[in-house]
């Protein structure tokens, strides 16, 4: 009487890699390095996105305002607590409780991964000249969200010419002392 089984498939294809966690690393079929495989990872992603936009965009079209609003697109997946200017833990590093503020892509993810995608643009044919990666609007932006993050965040972003004198009064036990106790 159970004639509905019939209509089942046992072939599943493809399911298992779909439901794969993104977190989990999995074996590469091809020696690549961590760095080349994360650039096609992002490279495809990027083309995902250009191909689901209304009407899709080739990557011969694609300008820096597509990658802007790539960019900004990537903040819903972002894990990086960005106080707005009105929050009480504004300018904390470490804030003591939760708040309403969104979350959004780290500055240093958003720059290393436009780092990326420059290089993939021309390793799959793009010129130099029109790598929209490079464009100068891409740089503003990332410097603004850089900014907006360090104050939002309390992280100063200064580049250090002068190191502190600290580094002189390391206790004994760090293993990165350099003086040599081969006593023997
Ligand atoms: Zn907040």
């Amino acid at each position: 009487m159970s004639m509905d089984n019939r209509g089942k498939d046992p072939i599943q294809e493809g399911s298992l890699r779909s439901v794969a966690p993104s977190g989990v690393h999995l074996p590469q079929p091809t020696q690549l390095s961590r760095y080349e495989s994360q650039k096609r990872r992002d490279w495809n992603t990027f083309g995902q996105y250009l191909s689901n936009q209304r009407p899709p965009v080739g990557i011969s079209q694609c300008n820096s305002s597509h990658v802007l609003e790539f960019l900004r697109y990537l903040d819903q997946f972002g894990k990086t607590k960005v106080h707005f200017n009105g929050c009480v833990y504004f300018g904390q590093p470490e804030p003591p409780g939760p708040c309403t503020c969104p979350l959004k892509q780290a500055w240093g993810s958003l720059d290393a991964l436009i780092g990326r995608l420059r290089a993939a643009y021309e390793e799959n044919g793009g010129l130099p000249e029109t790598n929209p990666f490079a464009s100068g609007s891409i740089r503003v932006y990332l410097r603004e969200v850089r900014d907006s993050q360090a104050k939002a965040r309390g992280i100063p972003y200064k580049k250090k010419k002068k190191r502190p004198n600290r580094s002189l009064m390391k206790p004994s036990s760090d293993p990165s002392s350099s003086i040599p106790l081969h006593q023997s």
